[in-house]
Formats: C-alpha cells, structure tokens, sequence
C-alpha cells in the first residue's frame, strides 16, 4: 500500500466529534482500523465485519461472496476500535444500545470509496458492518448493453426526443442502474445539466451532480424529487419511484422539457405503467408524459471458451411456447481454466421495450387489463423480455435454464 489513504468524514460535525474524543483515537487503534479498511479496499471486498466475541472482535472481509478472517481485535481495544469507525460514520459514540447507520468517504489510491456503516447492539458489544461500494466513472454505452438492433434503435430514437419519462424498470439486481447511466451517457451534452438523486449513487458522469437521501435527512425522497426538478436539469434521475409521492414529483418534472430517467421495480413495462396506476397517479398523467419503459433482467454469461452445445428438442418447445427453429440448439455450463472452473464469465442482460403510441395510450386510460396492452404493444414480433433471453439462449451467451428462471 504505497498510497496514502485520506478519509473523508461525511458529517462536518464529526470532525470536532473527532477532536473532542481525541484520547480515545489511541494511534494503534487508528492504524490497525485503517489497515483493514485498505487492505478490504485493495481487495475490491464488499464489505468489513466486525464481529464482538467474548473476548473482543473477530474482523471478517467479504471478497468475491466468501468471508475470510483477517484479524483478532483483544477486548481492551474494542470500545476503541468500535468508536473510531463509528465517529468515521458520523455515528453517535455516545449510544451503543440501538442500532445506527451512516458513512464515510475514503480515496484510496487511484479509487474512490463509499463505505455505509451500519451498527447494532449483540450480546458481546456491537456488531459493525462495513459495506464497501467503489466509485466508478460510467462508462457503458447503450449499444454495449447488449440490446438486439432493433430495440436499441427504437429506444435511442425515444431518448432523442429530450422530454417526457423514461422508466427503466426490473427486479433489483437486474442492472437497470447500468441502462440509466448509459442513456446519460448517450444523451447529455457539454452545454447541459443532469442531476440525480438516488440513494445508492454508484457511477459518476462528468456534468452530473449527484445526491442521496441520509438517515438524518429532514425531507422526504419525493420533497427532494421536487426540489431537484426545480433545479432546471436538462436530464433528472430518480431512483427510485416506490410510492405515489414520488411517482407524482417525477411525472410533474416531465412535463417541462427535459428527459426524466426514472428507476422502478416492476415485472415486466407494462405491469411498470399499472403499478403507477395502482400508487394513484390519473392513467391520462402517465400517458401524456412517458416516452418510453424498458424492462430487463440480468443473467449469468456462458463461458465462450467451455459452454457445451445440445439440441433443443419438442418438449422444450413446448416448455418455452415458442416455436423454435429447424436445429435450434442450446448451450449448458461446463467449466474451465478461462472461468475457473465455473462455467460463467461475467453477466448479460435481456431487455423488452414498450414504446407509447396513441392506440396504446386509449388503453392506458381506459384501464384495460396489463395481458391486453401486452398483447397489443407486442404483437409485430417485438422483443419481450422472453424472446429477448431465448434469443440469447440460442445465440450461446445464457443458458436457457438461467432465461427461463430469471422471467
Ligand atoms: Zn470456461
């Protein structure tokens, strides 16, 4: 570690907090706390844990989904060892009877660090957990996402327009963050301002101004959605719209002109326009203002070196429903040396795209059920999700297993 680590408190107040329990930042305490915290980050761990035995604490580091131990702390050293990541976090030093949460920044070396601190009282003192999340500039851009050609140049032409609401919809972990950053990326000129709000910002774009709500905040998320829009950005990012408050703050901001990226858990896009339905918001808001719903998965990527071919058969046409074609095969994991033995290399994601027209937008209003409007946005052979991912099972990049799973 030839880098020297700076720590940014997150708090303003927690810096005379610091001054104030100067005696208790014992040097050893700071170096043995700050040792793990790089030597986690050096990793690329997701998180710290400490973890209060009888007789002090046993540090835990999170990488690649496996917990290894890395150090024992003695029991005179963990109050102190205990306070110092807790005054990092801008935690109360003074409570150790309720749980609490907070975070601290932390540069290190070439990257840039979040860590989110979350506490809470056990029977041997408090456990601390340390999730660490990297700071990385964005970088994919729409036509790396793996978006068949056709979607991607219907949805490019709907982000073109500049205006109105762009839901990118899923279950969590399904990549949608990834989409919205790269449909700034696409989008976002020099001359012009984006601003996000989103409570866990994890990519940073050159022009973009980015916020998260806090514990402590004093506003709530759709006060901030409100006052964000008032901020005139030619691009706004909300994530995530989770109730009628917030889908009301975002839809107002995209009747103005400027492009709103919404995130929303939903199951597929057109469920994404009934669930605004069912938060309350008038059909007619939704139709006037959105301009596009993409709905995605993520799914683990077939390693191109090992994955080992089979030919599909009737019965799993008839499992799929789809009509496949003449020697349709499909692709299972195997393992080797190039995916240590796993049989997977990294993730691919499958997308639908439901673009409004004004048929679509009667239906809408005349709260028709979700499988009409589906049949109907879908009928020309477009890409759902499903077709999306058995494309993507024939063509070898997933499983058709992982696909059909992930629906
Ligand atoms: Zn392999």
């Amino acid at each position: 570690m030839a880098e020297k680590v700076v720590f940014e408190s997150a708090r303003k107040a927690d810096a005379d907090m610091r001054q104030a329990r100067n005696p208790v930042e014992d040097k050893n305490v700071i170096e043995e706390v700050d040792k793990v915290i790089s030597a986690a980050a050096d990793a690329g761990a997701s998180e710290v844990h400490l973890e209060p035995v009888q007789d002090g604490y046993v540090i835990r580091v999170r990488e690649a989904g496996t917990l290894r131990k890395v150090s024992d702390i003695p029991e005179r050293l963990k109050l102190n060892v205990a306070n110092r990541i807790k005054v990092l976090a801008g935690l109360d030093i003074t409570k150790s009877r309720i749980p609490q949460s907070g975070y601290f920044k932390l540069v290190h070396g070439d990257k840039k660090l979040e860590l989110n601190v979350y506490s809470m009282p056990m029977l041997y003192g408090e456990s601390i957990v340390i999730k660490l999340s990297y700071k990385v500039s964005a970088t994919m851009r729409l036509h790396q996402l793996g978006m068949q050609p056709a979607v991607l140049a219907t949805y490019q032409k709907a982000l073109a327009r500049g205006s109105g609401l762009y839901l990118i919809t899923g279950p969590p972990g399904s990549g949608k963050r990834t989409t919205i950053y790269a449909s700034i990326l696409e989008e976002l000129k020099p001359d012009q301002l984006a601003l996000g709000f989103d409570p866990v910002v994890k990519y940073e774009v050159p022009g973009m101004v980015q916020g998260k709500p806090e514990e402590k905040s004093e506003y709530t998320f759709a006060e901030a959605i409100t006052a964000l829009i008032r901020q005139e950005p030619d691009i706004a990012y909300i994530g995530e719209i989770s109730g009628e408050a917030d889908a009301r703050a975002t839809i107002q901001g995209a009747f103005a002109k400027r492009l709103v990226l919404a995130r929303m858990t939903a199951n597929d896009s057109v469920s994404a326009i009934q669930n605004l339905i069912d938060m309350g918001i008038q059909p007619f808001l939704i139709v006037a203002s959105l301009a596009a719903v993409i709905n995605q998965r993520m799914v683990r990527r077939l390693c191109p070196s090992c994955r080992q071919p089979y030919s599909a058969d009737a019965t799993m046409e008839r499992e799929i429903g789809l009509k496949l074609p003449d020697g349709a095969q499909f692709y299972k994991p195997k393992g080797c040396p190039a995916c240590q033995g796993t049989g997977y290399r990294g993730f691919l994601a499958i997308f639908e795209l439901y673009k409004p027209n004004e048929e679509l937008g009667k239906m809408v209003i005349a709260k028709e059920p979700v499988q009409n409007i589906r049949s109907k946005a879908f009928k020309d052979a477009t890409y759902t999700l499903k077709v999306d991912g058995i494309m993507k099972a024939l063509g070898g990049y997933a499983s058709l297993e992982d696909v059909l799973n992930c629906l």
